[in-house]
């Protein structure tokens, strides 16, 4: 990564753009606060001690015009978020305000911020690795407060911790094989060549545990696509009802990320659940069939869990039967319900079926807390209590793992072929490159580039 030492001075608003109690509007560069001095009546920023919150006003100096009643943080390199300067003025709320605030700061230096620009100055400056600027991307659209912990101990540097161990375990053996390689002598090229082969083996263990958490990223990230089925009447929208209640903390859109319109999020018991399809179920239900079944079976084909709801009151029907088939290879609950109407459906007839039977009332809302368990246990069995677990949480990092375990499978596969070790170490140190990646430590350009380019502006 190329280090620039000058940076101009970028500034944006960092809280979502609307009606709020107050915003904020960052600044970040050598001129930040000679800037914000600018427009500000109060005390002079340029001699308040560092790391202060400032009353006063900011002033357009053009005009004359107070803008607003502010407080203005002053925060001096290198102890802030970019190791730069960082001003943040805290404003009152409300589009016009913040806008004329930002405009105000441009007109007198600064300007625009790229969206994430502020934590790439924080990668670029050193202050956090990849990982860690990932996960403030995570905590802007964490959907549950488990997935803000998640990704809240990623940005103090959990990730990076494990990977930076395992890429030293590999760095001393490489150390090994040049004194071997220079002074054939000293070390037999056997004994390394078992070191070589015991590092890649316990590295590829640490790897596969990472990999193993990457589901649960994900879902915590994604949130876990849900598709509730049934066929007409038995209890979908009543279903729907109950887990997107106003209690259940149905977690909104955040300014900048886009989202289906059809889906909605909901927390059971820390899990996200990304609703699929609730369009499909609200306004189905009077239309004609065919399009119900069509609707059903995309949701089931997004679904990574599916709740198929059955009628207990009433016997299994054709169509009940043509849903448990449709669904059998996908995680799945199936839900008994009207319990409190009597029970006349068989459940005998469900007993091939691998997936947990939870018979409930929604009407009475009965038994739905059951529900609720059996959906978290279903996906964080050993996860969910864990609280310093690190998680691999998207798709770049379980792809780089992925990649440095293959190339430690060469390594062990070279060395049992007897293959010579300085051919071997190619793939050795190819894996420790590749874990290097995931954190930044050697990573291209136009990859940091890229991943920068999703965060919202202001971050
Ligand atoms: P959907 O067509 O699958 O969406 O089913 P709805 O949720 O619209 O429910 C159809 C009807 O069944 C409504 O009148 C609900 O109040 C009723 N219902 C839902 N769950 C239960 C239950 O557990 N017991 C009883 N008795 N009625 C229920
Ligand atoms: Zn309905």
């Amino acid at each position: 990564v190329q280090r620039l030492t000058e940076f101009d001075t970028i500034a944006a608003i960092s809280t979502p753009i609307g009606e709020g109690g107050i915003s904020i509007v960052r600044m970040s560069g050598e001129e930040a606060v000679t800037i914000a001095n600018r427009v500000f009546k109060g005390k002079n920023l340029e001699q308040v001690p560092t790391h202060t919150i400032n009353y006063g006003h900011v002033v357009d100096p053009a005009s004359g015009q107070v803008i607003d009643e502010v407080m203005v943080s002053v925060m001096r390199a290198p102890k802030t978020f970019t190791k730069e300067d960082v001003v943040e003025i805290n404003c009152h709320g409300g589009i016009v305000v913040t806008n004329d605030i930002l405009r105000l700061l441009l007109a007198n230096g600064a300007r625009m911020a790229d969206p994430g620009e502020f934590t790439k100055r924080a990668f670029v400056n050193g202050r956090i690795d990849l990982t860690q600027a990932e996960s403030v991307m995570d905590i802007i659209r964490a959907k549950t407060d488990k997935a803000r912990a998640v990704a809240v101990r990623q940005l103090a540097g959990g990730l990076l911790e494990e990977i930076r161990a395992i890429r030293q375990q590999i760095l001393d053996v490489l150390a090994n094989v040049e004194v071997n390689i220079d002074y054939p002598e000293y070390d037999e090229e056997q004994v390394t060549a078992e070191k070589m082969r015991a590092c890649s083996e316990k590295a590829t263990a640490e790897i596969d545990r990472l990999l193993q958490t990457a589901q649960e990223g994900q879902i915590l990230r994604n949130g876990l696509a849900t598709a509730i089925v049934g066929r007409p009447n038995v209890g979908k929208s009543s279903l729907l009802n109950y887990l997107t209640q106003s209690d259940k903390a149905i977690v909104t859109d955040v300014a900048g990320t886009t989202r289906d319109t059809l889906e909605e999020y909901v927390s059971v018991r820390g899990v996200p659940l990304k609703l699929i399809d609730t369009a499909g179920i609200h306004h189905t239900e009077d239309t004609v069939e065919k399009i119900g079944v069509e609707r059903s079976k995309q949701a089931i084909g997004q679904a990574d869990l599916v709740l198929l709801l059955l009628d207990a009151s009433q016997e299994l029907t054709a169509e009940d039967q043509r849903l448990l088939d449709y669904t059998k290879d996908k995680k799945r609950i199936i839900v008994l319900n009207k319990t409190d109407l009597g029970v006349k459906l068989d459940a005998d007839q469900l007993e091939s079926s691998q997936s947990p039977v939870i018979a409930t009332s929604i009407l009475q809302k009965a038994h739905l807390d059951e529900l609720e368990d059996l959906i978290k246990q279903l996906f964080f069995s050993g996860i969910e209590n864990s609280n310093d677990q690190v998680l691999v949480t998207n798709q770049r990092q379980a792809g780089l793992l992925e990649q440095a375990k293959r190339q430690l499978a060469d390594v062990v596969s070279g060395l049992e072929a007897g293959m010579p070790v300085d051919l071997v170490q190619i793939d050795f140190t190819g894996a420790w490159e590749t874990l290097g990646e995931i954190t930044g430590e050697s990573s291209p350009d136009e990859l940091i580039n890229d991943l920068f380019s999703q965060f919202c502006l202001g971050k």
